[in-house]
């Protein structure tokens, strides 16, 4: 089911903050960094005596709570328990973006399914924040930009990114969201994406579920949009041969071939016409 976050529909509700620290200056704390910080009822970081001399340095006093790699799981479910009792939760890491190379990843794909708002306090670039915030894996990544604004142009791209196993992060305009998702969906299948919009701003929003889920509503949708999405998965893809033996299997039930390959490419990631080149070249050698 689509999860939908207005993050700053209900200022009073419990929230996971993903604060960037500087990674070298200390004058790069933005103000808004800063409130977020002021703000939260605790501050999970990786080390607190690390954090704590910063925060010390910064005049912000408040609990530290460890969340660090070796102790991911655990300390996720205590943040949880404190997001349950209406606290707000910054999370802050030695140095830069929590999420990037740094651990917060399951802490936040928890709270997303457990429906908290997992609000990003950046500011210098939409397609971090999108990606930290989404839910999905950010352990490796491609931003990738805008696709081409015409669909034959864009459905080549997609193409030659459709096996890329990592996620993968674009820019795109609101008017063109619904034909761009329409093409991402025929080339990737229905893959798990996550729509940040307004980014930072006061109707910012991030909508996460399956390209279809997010295709029902986003017509609806204005604004800047960054489009985070799932890599291809290797265990569940299907190869050309199984999809092209299930295309096989329809047309000799009595399907029309061109119809059997749109059918059995559905969610495989192959295009029709792949599929139905394949089975053209298979009757031609029988
Ligand atoms: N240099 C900018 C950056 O670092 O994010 C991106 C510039 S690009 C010309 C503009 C695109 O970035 C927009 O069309 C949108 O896809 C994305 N973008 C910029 N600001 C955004 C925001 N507040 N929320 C969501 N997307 C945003």
């Amino acid at each position: 089911m689509m999860n939908r976050q207005k993050s700053f529909e209900n200022p009073a509700a419990p929230a996971l903050f993903l604060v960037p620290t500087p990674i070298g200056n200390l004058q790069e704390v933005s103000p808004r960094a800063r409130a977020a910080l002021e703000e939260a009822d605790v501050i999970a970081c990786e080390d607190t005596r690390n954090s704590g001399q910063l925060l010390k340095t910064l005049d912000i006093r408040k609990p530290l709570i460890a969340h660090h790699e070796y102790n991911a799981s655990a300390s996720s479910k205590g943040i949880l328990k404190l997001l349950e009792e209406g606290k707000k939760v910054a999370v802050i890491s030695d140095a830069g973006y929590p999420l990037i190379s740094d651990p917060g990843s399951e802490l936040v794909r928890e709270a997303v399914q457990a429906g908290f708002a997992v609000v990003p306090v950046s500011g210098p670039n939409a397609a971090l924040d999108a990606l930290v915030a989404s839910g999905l894996d950010p352990v490796h990544f491609m931003f990738y930009g805008f696709l081409d604004a015409k669909s034959t142009k864009r459905l080549r791209e997609l193409e030659g990114l459709k096996s890329f196993p990592y996620t993968m992060i674009f820019y795109e305009a609101p008017h063109r969201i619904d034909k761009m998702l329409e093409d991402m969906k025929t080339v990737f299948g229905d893959r798990r994406i996550c729509l940040a919009r307004e980014l930072t701003k006061l109707h910012e929003e991030f909508l996460r579920g399956t390209i279809s889920e997010i295709l029902e509503v986003c017509t609806d949708l204005k604004g800047e949009m960054v489009v985070v999405v799932e890599g291809c998965s290797l265990e569940d893809e299907k190869t050309l041969d199984e999809v092209v033996d299930m295309a096989m299997q329809l047309a000799a039930e009595g399907m029309k071939p061109k119809a059997a390959a749109a059918k059995a490419c559905q969610d495989s990631g192959f295009s029709k016409n792949e599929v139905y080149q394949e089975m053209m070249r298979r009757k031609d050698k029988e």
